[in-house]
């Protein structure tokens, strides 16, 4: 990582901060998204999200593709993401594993500092990969792999061990209620209290080593509905060096049904999370139609 690079819009911010005003339009946080393998239809997803984190104004967003899958040759060679230009890395990736090399630039840029932002699949990935499963907490692992959290009602974050309890898995797709359980972190201040995402997969049993991990919000996975009868995390967020790494497990895109990533919670959710793992602070307000008691859904035309 650039660390010249990472200072400049510190320091701006500080001259800024003094002199009372906001930061300028040139200021925009470079984000890469990762694709090109996925149980997903990440063909559909990426690009509703890359045109809703531009259309904040906060971002400019480019793309990597991976080679496809069982690629042989030259392609993963030339896989070599340059993490170190970008303020904030959100991965759409749920495949083979990297070459080792780029594993390796991931934990080195995420640890000097750069931000990580791991959405729905992507925290299915790289089981084999001890780093990865530190950066994200919790991952879709079976119950052996490692503990599991959840929320009680009364708001105590509860640690099931390894091998007691569920893997991972959700039900049947639908809309749900999102509860913030941290009112004060900078993703989620001013948002409502509960708010109503668009149908979705409701993950639950998420496993991992959830070492310094963070809950921001939850959804009750209902056992009627295919659930656990408890609290499930949804938002999270845990340090990773000097890095910020910002997990959510909303956002399913299969057979070109994208309505959960165009849920308007989902993208500030999304937005504002990439924000704050990119500098540690969320300038970007919460718009006036984010979900309340019902869905909503953003205009067809951003998707
Ligand atoms: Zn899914």
């Amino acid at each position: 990582m650039s660390l010249s690079r990472r200072a400049f819009p510190l320091a701006v911010a500080a001259i800024f901060a003094i002199s009372g005003s906001s930061l300028q339009a040139a200021d925009k946080l470079k984000l890469l998204i990762i694709d090109g393998q996925n149980n997903h239809d990440w063909k559909a997803m990426t690009p509703p999200m890359k045109a809703a984190l531009e259309a904040t104004g906060r971002f400019t967003v480019d793309v990597a593709t991976t080679p496809h899958q069982k690629t042989t040759g030259e392609s993963w060679k030339a896989f070599m993401p340059e993490f170190s230009k970008y303020d904030v890395v959100l991965s759409n990736y749920n495949g083979e594993p990297w070459p080792e090399r780029v594993q390796k630039a991931l934990e080195t840029y995420v640890a000097d500092g750069g931000g990580l932002v791991v959405v729905h699949a992507a925290n299915n990935a790289f089981e084999g990969w001890p780093a990865w499963n530190e950066m994200i907490g919790l991952g879709w692992r079976g119950p052996q792999f490692g503990d599991r959290v959840t929320i009680a009602d009364s708001g105590k974050v509860v640690r099931t061990p390894k091998g007691e309890g569920p893997g991972s898995g959700h039900g049947p797709q639908h809309a749900y209620t999102v509860v913030t359980r941290d009112a004060d972190h900078p993703v989620t201040k001013g948002m409502p209290a509960s708010w109503m995402h668009a149908k979705d997969e409701l993950y639950h049993g998420q496993r991992g080593p959830a070492k310094d991990m963070h809950i921001l919000a939850s959804a009750f996975s209902a056992s009627e509905k295919g659930g656990t009868g408890t609290n499930e995390p949804m938002i999270w967020v845990i340090p990773y060096g000097k890095g910020r790494v910002f997990t959510t497990v909303m956002g399913h895109v299969g057979g070109g049904d994208i309505t959960a990533i165009r849920c308007v919670g989902f993208q500030t959710v999304v937005a504002r999370g990439s924000e704050w793992a990119a500098t540690g602070k969320v300038t970007l307000p919460i718009p006036k139609n984010f979900p309340k008691d019902e869905v909503s859904l953003a205009p067809s035309e951003t998707k």
